[in-house]
Parts: structure tokens; sequence; C-alpha cells
């Protein structure tokens, strides 16, 4: 597997969510403040809803990334409505990519060969936004994705723009669940870790990753857990660059 470098940090404009609504919240409204400020220079984005929840429409799922997108006068075009997607992503202004099931995303991002331009753009400094399916995409691989693989993807390799991978969702074992015996997320995210070297950042609801002052800066009211290796796995406060830790733990394989 070829490690991505994650490129110049300073010029990288992207936010990375667990999710795009909060528990009792509206959608993406926890995000509003620093979205607004992600951007601020642009009037509209591209949307990506090629991992649409459960069978609504791509026309349905804009729609509602538009009605939010409204409040800050931007304006959202729906990838699907584009015919040239790739000369689309080259002029976009910001790209953000919705939630649901990655391996579907992902299987569409490799139809349209969407990860090279997409890539490059954010490497440029074009602002991403990323919630979910659209964060995991973000890490150098979809392999710690919660999702099922409903559909078969030609390569689990991503955008590589994150120097790690990210566990969206992440949901700490519940003492109330003790009887359940199906495997915690920490068992599934060491699992991963017995074959798999490049680090999980899990983020749980409300978290995110903003990219401020050449800073990949972890937000949101919570700690973040990463697993770095089977003997590394760190609780990490809100505030912490995690920067710091991407030149410790580059792998270049
Ligand atoms: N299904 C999640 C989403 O909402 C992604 C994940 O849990 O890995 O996009």
């Amino acid at each position: 597997m070829i490690y991505h470098n994650s490129g110049e940090i300073d010029k990288l404009n992207v936010i990375i969510a667990s999710t795009s609504t909060v528990y009792g919240g509206q959608y993406l409204a926890y995000l509003i403040d620093d979205l607004s400020g992600h951007f601020k220079d642009i009037d509209e984005l591209i949307f990506i809803p090629y991992a649409r929840p459960s069978g609504m429409t791509y026309d349905a799922y804009t729609a509602v990334a538009a009605r939010f997108f409204e409040k800050l006068n931007i304006a959202v075009k729906g990838i699907h409505k584009i015919d040239n997607v790739q000369k689309a992503i080259e002029k976009a202004q910001a790209v953000f990519t919705g939630g649901g099931n990655t391996f579907l995303l992902v299987k569409k991002f490799y139809e349209k060969n969407l990860f090279p331009v997409l890539r490059q753009r954010i490497l440029e400094g074009m602002p991403y936004l990323g919630t979910s399916a659209g964060s995991n995409i973000t890490g150098q691989t979809m392999q710690t994705t919660n999702d099922m693989p409903i559909v078969k993807v030609p390569s689990y390799q991503t955008l590589g723009i994150f120097p790690f991978n990210i566990n969206p969702h992440y949901l700490d074992p519940a003492p109330d669940l003790l009887k359940h015996m199906g495997e915690t997320r920490d068992t599934r995210l060491k699992e991963y870790l017995h074959f798999n070297k490049v680090p999980v950042v899990a983020l749980r609801e409300g978290s995110y990753i903003q990219t401020i002052a050449g800073k990949w800066l972890l937000k949101g009211e919570l700690s973040a857990r990463i697993y770095f290796s089977l003997d590394n796995i760190k609780e990490v406060e809100s505030g912490t660059d995690l920067k710091i830790y991407r030149d410790k733990f580059r792998i270049l394989e």
C-alpha cells in the first residue's frame, strides 16, 4: 500500500466531521460557526450524495444539504446533475461529501475516477467538508468504516489527505450492553490493528478535525481515541493538534 503524503497542512482547508447531525440537533447545525468561516469566500459548492443513506434519492439528499447552506448564502449543486464530473471538481469552489454507506461511496468514486482530481484540488487548498462516510474517505483507506460491504469496491484506498484513518461515530463500550456478545468498536479497531499499520482516529459524535494554521485541530466537546498500535491507544483532548503525531507515526511501505 502507498502511504500518501498529506501535503502541506498550511494550505489545506478541510473539515472531517464524525457526523452531520448530533443527537437532538438539526442537520449540520453544530458546525455552523466553523462552516461559515470555512466557506466564507464561496457562493457555490458541489455536494456528493453518492453514499446516500437508505435509498434516499440523490435529489432529495442534495436538497437537505441545500436547505442548510441557504443560511450561509451558498448554492449547492449535486454532482449527479453534472455530466463532466472531472471538470466540475477541477473548477469547484468547494466540495462537500455527505454520509451514508462508505462502500457505496467509494465504489462510485472509483467508477467516476474522482479520487485523483479531488485529492489534487484539496491539496491546492480548495475547501472540503466531509461528514461520516465523506470523512472516512479523507483517510488513507476506508478499512475502518462501520459500514457493511453492501457493494464491492475495487480498492480500499481513499483520498489520503488525512495522514491516518478515520472511524466515525465512535461508540464506547456501554455497560448496559454487557449481555451483548457482539464485538465492541474497540475490539473491531484492535482487530484492524492486527493486520494494518495505519493508525486510526476514532471520533465520537460531535467531534471533528479542522485544518487551522497548519494544524489538524481536534474540535468538539469530547476527546477522541487514537489507535496507533495494539500497545499504544491514547485518549486525546479536544484542542489537540493531531499533526504532532503525524511524523512520528508516518509509515512508508
Ligand atoms: N455510515 C456512516 C455514515 O453515516 C459511516 C460509518 O459509520 O463508517 O456515513
